[in-house]
């Protein structure tokens, strides 16, 4: 499976640019398009699973 296609969801590091994904990879800058925007790519459910633990907040 090419995961460059799939939506990861994640944080860009402002210092470096790289986006550490919830999944647990590291997109280099520049490698990682608007990863945010699910615009006819399917969502990574290693990140939309983390996602929605994270955002239940544990609770
Ligand atoms: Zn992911």
């Amino acid at each position: 499976m090419d995961s460059s296609r799939l939506v990861h969801r994640g944080k860009k590091s402002w210092w470096s640019g790289n986006v550490k994904t919830l999944c647990g990879l590291t997109l280099p800058a520049g490698t990682a398009k608007a990863p945010w925007f699910p615009i006819l790519l399917k969502a990574c459910p290693g990140c939309e699973a983390v996602h929605q633990l994270t955002r239940n907040g544990g609770k």
